[in-house]
């Protein structure tokens, strides 16, 4: 007996921490779902045991830079919803890489909205759009109004993915919204990323004389939140009746050193084993940044009222009971 779903959704990079917790969520709604990859590693969904790969979600290997291809896969599935969420998504890696993000953060998003806009003009389109592109903010909180100053080569192709997207939905009127997220968090996160590097290292190495946690500028602030929560708002969009672009944050910022004190307070780690470290600084960076989030609660109904210490509570526990488990 064939299943029957209620909607098909590609999800792009869906092997990364949100793709992960997206699928969740849509597998919970009833859609079928195809995870599309550029090389199958799926770590992260495996990591969050509900899901099933083959039964659950159907991988599917796209080069997206390769418009034929992003063709071909639409023609095949003919989705309902579309959420792009593939990209090199690290600003550090950006400053080393910077034709690699450029290229592939901006052209993939053209050959998708190309694709859709011949084969499939009705599908609805999500794009994860940063709340990097603002950067060097004159006046807080951002809304979506808010000019942009990007700061970096990742925040530059956000910029302008975001702007194709906003062409494509006026030229084509195509239903093509931006997610404008602003830094959030889980336990799936890379290690690379700032919150998961504290807590993946300080909880592997607490009792280690010889370790120090070494980082760059902590002195910053940044407004973090919960990607389980966040990934609702992606899906929320999407089922709104006008296409729009939202910024989703939790309206608060914090220093990247208050998350460092509560994790070593936490994990009762001496303040001494933080090192600053210059191969950390970046060349240019977002001093404080924090989001307007009244859109996406009264338009979009979605609702968000956590701490980030309630969050790194949550990831504090995940972390431990994921060494405990090794
Ligand atoms: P991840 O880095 O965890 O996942 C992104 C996925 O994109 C990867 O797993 C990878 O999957 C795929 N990918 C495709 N092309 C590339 C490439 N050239 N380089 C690296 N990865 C590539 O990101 P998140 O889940 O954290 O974020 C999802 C999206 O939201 C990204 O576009 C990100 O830029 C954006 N965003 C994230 C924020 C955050 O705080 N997390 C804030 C604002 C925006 P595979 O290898 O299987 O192809």
């Amino acid at each position: 007996m064939s299943e029957i779903y209620t909607k098909t959704a590609f999800i792009t990079g869906v092997s990364g921490q949100d793709g992960a917790y997206l699928s969740k969520l849509l597998f919970s709604k009833g859609y079928k779902i195809i995870g599309i990859t550029r090389s199958y590693h799926q770590d992260n969904l495996e990591k969050l045991k509900i899901l099933n790969i083959d039964k659950e979600v159907t991988m599917e290997e796209c080069d997206l830079l390769d418009l034929s291809s992003v063709i071909t896969l639409l023609n095949k599935y003919k989705p309902d919803e579309i959420y792009n969420l593939a990209a090199q998504s690290s600003v550090g890696l950006s400053f080393k890489q910077p034709i690699g993000t450029i290229n592939f953060n901006i052209v993939s998003v053209l050959n998708l909205l190309e694709a859709i806009r011949i084969i499939k003009p009705d599908v609805r389109f999500y794009q994860a759009s940063s709340s990097e592109m603002f950067g060097k903010v004159i006046e807080l909180p951002v809304t979506i109004n808010t000019p942009m100053h990007p700061l970096s080569p990742y925040a530059i192709s956000k910029a302008s993915a975001h702007w194709i997207v906003v062409n494509y939905r006026e030229s084509y009127n195509l239903y093509a919204c931006n997610g404008v997220l602003f830094n959030h968090e889980s336990f799936l996160r890379s290690n690379g990323f700032f919150v998961k590097k504290v807590l993946n290292e300080t909880v592997r190495n607490r009792n280690n004389s010889d370790w120090l946690l070494k980082v760059g500028s902590i002195d910053i602030k940044r407004d973090f939140g919960f990607s389980v929560n966040y990934v609702e708002a992606m899906w929320l969009m999407l089922q709104a009746e006008k296409a729009d672009d939202f910024i989703i944050c939790s309206g608060k910022s914090i220093t990247l050193r208050s998350i460092i004190e509560y994790v070593f307070k936490k994990l009762d780690v001496p303040i001494d084993k933080l090192v600053i470290d210059n191969d950390f600084i970046r060349p240019t960076d977002i001093e404080d940044i924090y989001g307007d989030n009244t859109p996406a609660k009264s338009i979009l109904g979605w609702q968000y009222e956590l701490d980030f210490y309630q969050v790194l509570d949550i990831l504090i526990e995940e972390e431990l009971n994921e060494f405990s488990n090794k």
